[in-house]
């Protein structure tokens, strides 16, 4: 099974590593589609962001959507796409305990270097994820599936910054994050969505999908 490792900064290569037979409440899945993240693109040209950084070799990425190759007891058939989220709670800390788990204190998000051992991420050709993980994305193309988790996090953004029913509302900046951002923020009602960026194709983009002003 070939994977995309990150090594160091501009240093990515294409490896074979072994593969993985599917456990209990396992699914074993073919990589469909992978979204490129801005933290991947952190991890390639600065070989970290922030205060963490690559201390060993690690798979990259972790906007993924895949079809199920073997389902074992899960309930998904064989074929089917998924959405697959990258956050795995660790299912053992006081928040996981208390049906939290989103706020797990050892949560283990693909292609992530803040821990160490870094967690191995998910632009492989083969991944075994658990089934809870997974969300069925029959109807969607594998490119829509993957954009399961930044969608997400805006709606998750929409929904911190409170009714939008009606408000006006300004997103800065127009990356994939900023356009998902103008469509969660239509969803949720807004009257007029001002964007801004510096670049002329981002903001057309922008335009494209819903900004106003
Ligand atoms: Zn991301
Ligand atoms: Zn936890």
């Amino acid at each position: 099974m070939r994977a995309i490792v990150i090594h160091a900064a501009h240093d990515l290569r294409v490896e074979d590593r072994t593969d993985e037979a599917a456990g209990p409440g396992q699914v074993r899945l073919r990589l469909a589609t992978g979204g490129v993240c801005g933290s991947d693109l952190h991890y390639y040209n600065h070989g970290g962001f922030g205060a963490v950084r690559l201390r060993e070799p690690m798979i990259l990425g972790h906007e993924v959507s895949a079809f199920v190759e073997d389902a074992g007891d899960s309930g998904f058939t064989k074929g089917q796409l998924v959405a697959v989220s990258p956050s795995r709670p660790c299912g053992a800390c006081k928040f996981c305990l208390e049906g939290m788990p989103n706020q797990c204190l050892n949560m283990r998000f693909y292609g992530s270097a803040m821990p160490f051992p870094h967690i191995q991420g998910a632009f492989r050709e083969v991944l075994v994820a658990n089934a809870s993980q997974c969300v069925d994305a029959t109807g969607l193309t594998p490119g829509e599936a993957a954009m399961a988790e930044p969608l997400a996090v805006t709606l998750h953004a929409t929904s911190r910054a409170g009714g939008m029913l009606g408000k006006r509302v300004l997103v800065t900046g127009c990356g994939p994050i900023g356009v998902l951002s103008i469509l969660a923020a239509r969803r949720a009602g807004a009257a007029e969505i001002v964007a801004t960026d510096l670049s002329d194709f981002t903001l057309s983009l922008a335009r494209k999908w819903g900004r106003t002003g």
